[in-house]
């Protein structure tokens, strides 16, 4: 039966929610056809009953394990590894996520497996054309002004999907499969972790999973001001967002740009403050549920995307909510 190879992503010992929402998405859309995991285990994720009865309960038909005794560096050997897996099971499809792992190892996977890659799509397509699967992947070009459909005419047929095009629901799945691989067994690893020491320091943000996401733009005007918006998040539970421009300008982190060439996020409220709502910032949020932006400029775009918009000092609204929790 034809097979659809999904790379499975995980955050400490949970697997992200926007996983879920690509196997819900692709299963829903592809019933007939075999759709897969691969998940590569460092030895400190514990897959628990409870993972895989959510990978089943989402859609999951099969779990590819890759699993290691040692740690190892994920951005450099994981393409390998994945490459090697694909080798052997010949997927007709393989789908990332567009998130920051899968941008990273997806191009180097295409690479090693000289086929064609179609980056940060907004919508997939699986035609099942005489029991082969035609893959169309479609993505914003020129600037978002137009939209592009891709096909790709060699094995596997990849792409990474941002996150946000599909939503996990509920899939009436009987059975998950789960086949291991332990590796170096099948693979000559190029490097070895001697020591393994744990960042306690989170330096990862987990937009895929916040529920609330305040974002701040050159309108904030300085440092300080990120200063009390990341305040403001620690005291709300909300997660940091920023423009590339406040990013460029040395006012923020680029671990916290959204957009284009940053992160995606799909919050219940996204909360902009002083965002014009360029298109490439717009890239990142747009499937957020509740759009709230502050901004000075009437006529700025970032209210043509917003449920609610107040045109005041982003500054002094920023102010006035840090004292109301005070
Ligand atoms: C290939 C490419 C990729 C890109 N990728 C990204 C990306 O991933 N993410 C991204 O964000 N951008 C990206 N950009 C840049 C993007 O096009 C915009 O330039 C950027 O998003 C604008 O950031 P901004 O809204 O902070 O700044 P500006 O566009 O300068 O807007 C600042 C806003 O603040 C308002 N303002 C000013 N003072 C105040 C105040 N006191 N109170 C309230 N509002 C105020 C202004 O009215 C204005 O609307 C990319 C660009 C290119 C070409």
């Amino acid at each position: 039966m034809a097979e659809i190879l999904l790379y499975i992503e995980y955050d400490e010992n949970k697997i992200l929610d926007a996983s879920y929402d690509l196997i819900t998405g692709i299963k829903k859309n592809n019933e007939g056809a075999n759709v897969s995991g691969v998940i590569v285990l460092h030895p400190d994720f514990i897959l628990t009953d409870e993972i895989k009865n959510n990978l089943k309960k989402f859609g999951l038909d099969k779990l590819y394990v890759l699993k290691s005794e040692k740690p190892f560096f994920e951005k450099t050997e994981e393409p390998f590894l994945i490459s090697g897996l694909i080798k052997n099971i010949n997927p007709e499809i393989f789908i990332l996520l567009s998130s920051t792992t899968g941008r990273e190892i997806a191009p180097t996977i295409a690479s090693i497996l000289d086929t064609g890659l179609t980056a940060d799509c907004t919508k997939i397509e699986i035609e099942n054309i005489e029991g082969k699967l035609k893959l169309i992947s479609t993505r914003p070009t020129f600037g978002g002004k137009l939209m592009a459909s891709i096909i790709c005419k060699k094995n596997p047929q990849m792409a990474t999907v941002r996150v946000g095009t599909f939503k996990k629901e509920e899939f009436n799945n009987e059975n998950l499969e789960i086949v291991e691989f332990n590796f170096p067994s099948f693979l000559n690893l190029k490097s070895e972790i001697i020591e393994y020491k744990k960042n306690e320091k989170n330096e990862f943000v987990n937009f895929q999973n916040a529920k609330m996401v305040f974002a701040g733009g050159l309108g904030l005007k300085n440092k300080e001001n990120f200063e009390k918006l990341k305040l403001l998040c620690e005291k709300t539970g909300a997660v940091m967002g920023a423009t590339r421009k406040a990013v460029d300008k040395g006012l923020v982190s680029k671990k916290y740009q959204i957009g284009q060439t940053g992160a995606s996020t799909t919050p219940e409220i996204y909360v902009a403050f002083g965002i014009s709502g360029a298109i490439h910032h717009i890239m990142g949020m747009e499937n957020s549920k509740k759009v709230i932006a502050i901004n000075l400029d009437k006529n700025a775009p970032i209210f043509k995307y917003a449920d609610i918009g107040y045109i005041e000092d982003a500054a002094k609204v920023l102010d006035e909510l840090l004292d109301s929790l005070n």
